[in-house]
């Protein structure tokens, strides 16, 4: 744990932690308790729960020395703070996690679709035929801070404490639209549903492309 802008952060990746002791003379018991700290991350991102974490003091083990003494612990408590899940990598288990529940996380659709696809009993489903690059999206949430970048509204808040709205192609990638900051905003449901069906969507691409052109020239 570390402190970061006055931000109490730890980051790792439990799944990595569970690899190393993995295989021969690994520690199968810690190896099942890293997969298992893996798996309760993957469940509150699906599940959009918040995340309580017990602190353990004492004597930690040294990572990567496979004689090194078990870890001590002489004190364990229970935070009585939630925690948020800032960053989780599907792929590689790499996580972030913060103290508190972050008013400037912002989730999309892609992030619970992303949850789920990585959900053992839906892995079968195909995923979407056009790859979005994540660090776009990423840019565009924060871009908005929340509200909808076409009415205003602010986006609802998930149980977990992150604001959910939507990123949306304005040319869309199947009419050869650019996957970048300046074709892609983020909207709120309703408006996003419009931008698709509205007896007048063309009309309101105009209106989001003339949003988009007054951005900051300066942005990526
Ligand atoms: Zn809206």
């Amino acid at each position: 744990m570390v402190v970061e802008d006055g931000q109490i952060v730890e980051r790792g990746n439990f799944r990595a932690d569970a690899e190393s002791h993995r295989g021969p003379g690994g520690k199968a018991k810690w190896y099942e308790r890293a997969k298992k700290l893996d798996d309760a991350l993957q469940e509150a991102l699906r599940d959009n729960l918040p995340v309580r974490v017990i602190i353990n003091d004492g004597n930690r083990r040294k990572p990567g020395d496979p004689k090194a003494k078990a870890s001590v612990v002489l004190k364990r408590e229970l935070d009585p703070e939630p925690w948020t899940i800032a960053e989780y990598d599907w792929n590689t288990g790499a996580h972030v996690l913060k103290r508190g529940i972050l008013p400037t996380r912002f989730v999309d659709q892609f992030d619970i679709e992303q949850s789920e696809k990585a959900d053992p009993k839906k892995r079968d489903q195909r995923g979407s035929v056009f790859v979005r690059d994540p660090r776009v999206r990423s840019i565009v949430k924060e871009r908005s801070q929340g509200r909808c970048e076409y009415c205003g509204e602010l986006g609802f808040k998930m149980v977990s404490g992150a604001t959910y709205l939507e990123t949306h192609h304005v040319v869309p990638l199947s009419e050869g639209g650019a996957d970048t900051v300046f074709n892609v905003v983020a909207l709120c449901p309703v408006d996003h549903r419009k931008a698709h069906y509205s007896h007048d969507h063309i009309k309101l691409r105009e209106e989001l492309l003339k949003v988009l052109e007054q951005l900051e020239p300066s942005q990526p």
